[in-house]
């Protein structure tokens, strides 16, 4: 088997497939690229990392052309984290921490303090037109009996049930050079699980449980430490396994000077020019990826000409 880093397999016979990825050089640059702004505390990143794994397996497994944004909200210290994954299999994350995160802080503690944490996944699609809004499904950061989750594997499990009625097993494990994740997911009746066959719907539930159990065996130094070859190997050296082709996922980030313009022109001209008034300038920076764009002056002049202000902006206000 060729290297990649994501790996997807199926089992012959079996309604169950699945993947393992592997993050390294992509993940080392994303932190490195976000440390320009600011570094997060070890916790978030850790979560960051399994979130870009997990993104990436969920997109490798749906056909579908456009970004998975994998997205955590709560009440914690750490407001807001969101990894966002391209068809391509390029990510970029980042986070929005509020307070102190201590140590090894699990997702509860950052997220879901006063139970008001929400795992979103939105599948936003390239050709979207403007105005209509992507597809979105929420869950809460606990379970129907009110049991909080502590992983992001068990928010992931819990959506996939909930929101695509897939049962499905994470494995995810992140460090500051290496984000890995392991995905086995039931395929059901009917679901076309791979081109060469469709499973058998009277096939019992059992033999994805039996696979999960064999995937949750999985240690997070087996599989932080491990290539995905080896770790497939390891857990299913029984099985009639399938492999596919591997694919690269690549740090990206979508951001663009004229991204940046758009959003000025949305924010309105009297703001742009209060900002260029104090600061003879205006400076965003991605908080993905670290870039910074400068507007002075005559740049801002230039985005606010008759043709391209909008009417109803705030310039209106005074
Ligand atoms: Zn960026």
């Amino acid at each position: 088997m060729t290297a990649g880093d994501l790996h997807r397999f199926s089992f012959d016979g079996l309604p169950v497939r699945g993947a393992v990825v592997r993050l390294t050089a992509s993940w080392q640059e994303a932190l490195r690229r976000r440390a320009t702004v600011g570094p997060f505390p070890s916790a978030v990143r850790a979560l960051l990392g399994e979130m870009s794994a997990a993104g990436a397996l969920m997109q490798s497994a749906i056909k579908f052309d456009g970004a998975l944004v994998l997205q955590l909200k709560g009440d914690g210290p750490l407001r807001m984290a969101v990894a966002e994954v391209t068809s391509g299999l390029s990510f970029r994350a980042t986070a929005q921490v509020v307070d102190t995160i201590e140590g090894a802080a699990d997702l509860d503690a950052m997220v879901n303090v006063d139970g008001g944490g929400r795992c979103a996944i939105t599948l936003d699609p390239r050709d979207r037109p403007a105005g209509k809004l992507p597809y979105q499904g929420i869950v809460p950061l606990e379970d129907a009996g009110g049991v909080a989750m502590r992983r992001l594997s068990d928010a992931l499990e819990f959506y996939m049930l909930q929101s695509e009625q897939l049962a499905t097993r994470f494995v995810l494990a992140a460090n500051d050079e290496v984000a890995a994740g392991l995905m086995l997911q039931h395929m059901p009746p009917g679901a076309d699980a791979e081109r060469h066959e469709r499973p058998d719907p009277h096939r019992p539930h059992a033999e994805f449980e039996r696979l999960a159990m064999l995937g949750a065996s999985l240690t997070a130094e087996e599989l932080l430490g491990l290539a995905p070859g080896e770790i497939l190997h390891r857990l299913f050296w029984a099985e009639q396994l399938r492999q596919y082709q591997p694919r690269e996922v690549a740090f990206a980030c979508s951001c663009s000077r004229a991204r940046v313009q758009g959003m000025l022109v949305g924010l309105g001209r009297a703001e742009v020019e209060d900002i260029i008034a104090e600061r003879g300038e205006v400076e965003v920076g991605c908080d993905f990826c670290g870039e910074h764009y400068r507007f002075d002056a005559v740049d801002v002049g230039g985005l606010f000409t008759p043709a391209r202000d909008q009417p109803g902006s705030t310039d209106t206000v005074q």
